[in-house]
């Protein structure tokens, strides 16, 4: 069927409904080279649902880097990479390259946090009956105690209270008309915030701060889950490895009306003159928390396509997205599907195309799923700083992160339908003229409306460790939405049609510059007029 009638075909099927909704709009404009073509077929929208179904399913928890929903993911990845007989792009050879990653599992010692006298216990309170909270270093606490009791979160009663030498609990009242917040998130925050005030205050008054009750903050706690962080290697010079997280124990209020009790004081807590301090001769807090690490799931999942030529076939075309998520926090999950679910079923997609296409292209293709991206960019950072192929022979490095959505204002100021065609190009001409070319001119055949940065994102994803290296880099991005970062980025709000039509435009740009004669060089001009640079001179070659 030729292009025009084919249009016509398509027109018509959508009017008898034959076809999902924007089909029309979901097609090339016009037909890929033969040379591609046949691969090309290999991406369409009912793949990307699958494949996004899964990536942002309950069972993924949200692809939080360094937890179990990382492992399946990344499994999840290389099993398909595998499956369409690409090679490991690791240094080993494997399909991962680990990232420093620790994970820290706290372990509370029986009976938890207690209260003796000498060695009488008068109170304690175990992970099994409701203690919660976090610590990442061990833990050892038997010194004298003080239970304050306080109506203010932020402890600026505390400051009048000596609590020098002392393991400090604190009991928060907090304002029975205090409005109860919208959504977990904000419960978390809220909880976040009086904890470390709270903390600061206890500091300030030369108390060790050992324990809050406080119904919101244990509201969004978690029991003791292991924390994961980048190590020093992963962070990198610039990055920071997440430091020590203050040991800290979250009960209920009514836990420490219970240890009031059993301190013999019967009067309810609410009906305290505050805020009041309980100190007894004799009576301690005892604490004992073990630590477990080990490495955490932090891979990068690389995947090569070797290229057909001789020569060429030593210089790479990168094609990245980065597969975390922000993972679950407490029982919520963050499903990401759009933020990178979307990219990386795209990822999954053109793999798939290069894999399935009778023709190789000249140049290699390099598969790139990072980890890390949501805790500043981590996984490519590692990469970039140990990279699997010479960044010399990489000539491009094609970021897709959230290509699955039509741009949309949080207030209603942007409406999604008015954007189905349009899409980010962001970064291609920030380093090479060239590079930014070849995009416009294959959008002849996709067809995008496109939009440049406006939003100043250039920095904001994996790409970006590529451009200060002096790789030149295209990324691509659909813009926000009003589920940015939220539990509600769910697979139902997902424009397969144009995920599809995304992922074949990205492939079609990576086998032109895998065939290309010549390949895109860096601005003499624009890179000196690069900010953050990692590297004097840049890795591709220079067009002065
Ligand atoms: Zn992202």
């Amino acid at each position: 069927m030729t292009r025009m009638s084919l249009r016509f075909g398509l027109i018509l099927c959508a009017a008898l409904g034959a076809l999902p909704r924007g089909s029309a709009q979901d097609a090339p404009r016009k037909p890929l080279p033969q040379d591609r073509a046949e691969g090309a077929r290999a991406i369409d929208p009912a793949r990307a649902r699958e494949y996004l179904g899964v990536l942002a399913s309950a069972d993924f928890e949200g692809r939080g880097t360094g937890q179990e929903g990382y492992r399946k993911a990344a499994e999840y990845v290389r099993a398909h990479f595998e499956r369409l007989g690409l090679e490991g792009g690791a240094a080993d050879g494997s399909y991962f390259q680990a990232v420093p990653w620790t994970m820290v599992q706290a372990k509370p010692a029986a009976p938890g946090l207690a209260v003796v006298r000498g060695d009488t216990p008068l109170w304690s309170l175990g992970v099994a009956e409701g203690l919660r909270g976090n610590a990442s270093t061990a833990t050892k606490v038997d010194q004298a105690l003080a239970l304050v009791v306080t109506a203010d979160p932020d402890g600026a009663d505390l400051e009048a209270l000596d609590l020098k030498d002392r393991a400090v609990v604190v009991a928060l009242v907090r304002k029975p008309d205090a409005a109860a917040p919208g959504d977990a998130r904000a419960v978390q925050r809220l909880g976040m915030a009086a904890r470390s005030r709270l903390a600061r205050a206890v500091n300030q008054a030369g108390g060790r701060f050992v324990a809050l009750a406080d119904d919101l903050a244990w509201q969004g706690a978690g029991s003791f889950e292991p924390i994961s962080r980048a190590g020093r290697e992963a962070a990198g010079p610039a990055g920071s490895a997440r430091g020590n997280q203050p040991t800290i124990c979250i009960v209920r209020l009514a836990d420490a009306q219970a240890l009031l009790t059993a301190l013999g004081e019967a009067q309810p807590l609410a009906e305290l003159a505050l805020p009041r301090k309980f100190t007894l001769d004799g009576v301690h807090v005892r604490l004992t928390i073990e630590v477990e690490t080990g490495q955490a799931p932090a891979w990068n999942v690389l995947a090569i396509l070797r290229g057909s030529d001789p020569k060429l076939k030593d210089e790479f075309v990168g094609v990245g997205s980065h597969l975390d998520h922000l993972g679950k926090r407490g029982e919520t999950i963050f499903f990401g599907a759009d933020d990178d679910g979307s990219g990386s079923a795209g990822l999954m997609c053109i793999a798939e195309a290069f894999a399935k296409n009778p023709q190789r292209p000249k140049r290699s293709i390099l598969f790139m799923a990072f980890c890390g991206e949501e805790m500043g960019l981590v996984g490519s950072g590692y990469f970039a700083r140990n990279p699997t192929v010479p960044l010399e022979a990489m000539v491009a490095e094609l970021q897709i992160d959230m290509i699955g959505r039509n741009e949309e204002g949080e207030r209603g100021e942007e409406k999604a339908e008015d954007n189905l065609d349009c899409l980010h190009l962001i970064g291609s001409e920030k380093l090479s003229s060239e590079l930014h070319a070849t995009c416009l001119a294959l959008n002849e055949r996709a067809g995008f409306a496109f939009e440049w940065d406006a939003e100043d994102v250039f920095y904001r994803s994996d790409h970006w460790n590529f451009a200060r290296q002096g790789v030149p880099i295209a990324f691509f991005f659909t813009g926000f939405h009003p589920q940015y970062h939220k539990p509600t980025d769910t697979v139902d709000r997902i424009d397969y049609g144009k995920l599809a039509r995304i992922a074949t435009y990205v492939y079609d740009l990576a086998f032109e510059l895998a065939q290309a004669e010549q390949r895109p060089r860096i601005d003499a001009e624009k890179w000196s007029g690069l900010q953050g640079k990692a590297r004097e001179t840049p890795a591709a070659p220079i067009r002065n």
